[in-house]
């Protein structure tokens, strides 16, 4: 593994990175703190075996700082001094450190102390992996691979805060595939499912980098489009409207689906400080839906303030 060894003394450093590289660790020198600091920064290591004391930053204040700040994964501490009381111990390792070891270092020790230090790292580093596939899991849909209905809906909180906040605009398309039940109906529910994910693939693929898509629900997509009035939204929904009518689903078979969406947008412009009722903003996004579903499908309808 990558270590930052820490130390004001070359003939320190070079006994330490001869007994770590020979052990099979890659090792990065910093002759102080402050440039340790760097090195952990710049390299992403997250082991370090640092001195006590040491120009410009010591290994203590080294340590508290790595404590201090906001990283991503745990970066395990190892003090290495001369300083060898038991009060240095505490001190030592109240400021932060994993483990403490005096100098002159037994070198089977050294080893030994950064495998506990390996077994950690590596424990540390799969519960943070499968904290981050249940977050995963908990926001998106396992279907599509698109944000689930309540990360979506997060995200029109959240951008209707900011709208509010800054004083600027905020749309939402409600989109929803038409007569699904019959391609279900048809073809089973395995390429209904097919269906789905194409859809969905070609939302992805068409949004703006800064909107945002979630599956409402069953067959409904929600796409949330900030900074964007109901003018703007329209071109965009009639983008992706056109798009879904143009790409068939290709079957197993060798022959092609058509599929087609009708879409509902609702927007707003806020004023700075105004707050919007999200549950009206909906309501006329669904309403605007319902038109376009009974003006014949395939097609985009905007909410207009009288709808
Ligand atoms: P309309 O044009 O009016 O929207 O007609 P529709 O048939 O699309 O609407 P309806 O609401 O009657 O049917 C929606 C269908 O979507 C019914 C349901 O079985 C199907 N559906 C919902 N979720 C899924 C899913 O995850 N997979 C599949 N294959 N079908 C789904
Ligand atoms: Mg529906
Ligand atoms: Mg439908």
């Amino acid at each position: 593994m990558q270590i930052v060894i820490a130390d004001d003394e070359p003939t320190s450093r070079r006994l330490l990175r001869a007994v770590l590289t020979a052990a099979g660790h890659q090792v990065l020198e910093a002759a102080d703190g402050e440039a340790a600091w760097e090195l952990l920064e710049a390299s992403g290591a997250n082991l370090l075996i640092t001195d006590w004391r040491m120009p410009r930053l010591d290994g203590p204040g080294l340590i508290q700082r790595i404590r201090a700040a906001p990283r991503s994964s745990y970066t395990y501490c190892i003090l290495l001094t001369a300083r060898d009381s038991k009060t240095d111990t505490v001190v030592g390792l109240d400021s932060g450190a994993d483990d403490y070891l005096t100098k002159p270092f037994h070198h089977d020790e050294l080893r030994a102390r950064v495998a506990i230090a390996s077994r950690i790292l590596a424990l540390e580093a799969s519960l943070r992996e499968a904290r981050d596939n249940y977050a995963y899991q908990a926001s998106h849909d396992p279907l599509t691979g698109l944000l689930n209905r309540p990360a979506i809906m997060g995200h029109v909180e959240a951008e209707l805060a900011r709208a509010g906040r800054g004083g600027s605009s905020l749309s939402l398309a409600l989109i929803d595939l038409d007569h699904f039940k019959e391609v279900n109906d048809r073809y089973g529910h395995l390429v209904g499912d097919q269906a789905l994910r194409s859809v969905a693939q070609i939302l992805t693929s068409a949004l703006r980098p800064y909107d945002w898509v979630g599956r409402w629900g069953g067959e409904e997509f929600l796409i949330v489009l900030a900074n964007t009035g109901p003018d703007e939204a329209a071109q965009v929904a009639e983008r992706l409207r056109a798009l879904v009518a143009a790409t068939p689903l290709q079957l197993a078979d060798g022959s092609t689906l058509p599929l087609t969406v009708s879409i509902g947008v609702a927007g707003t412009a806020l004023f700075k400080g105004q707050e919007v009722d999200k549950v009206a903003l909906f309501q006329q996004a669904d309403r605007a839906l319902y038109a376009a579903k009974a003006a014949g499908r395939n097609r985009v309808h905007v909410a207009s303030a009288l709808d």
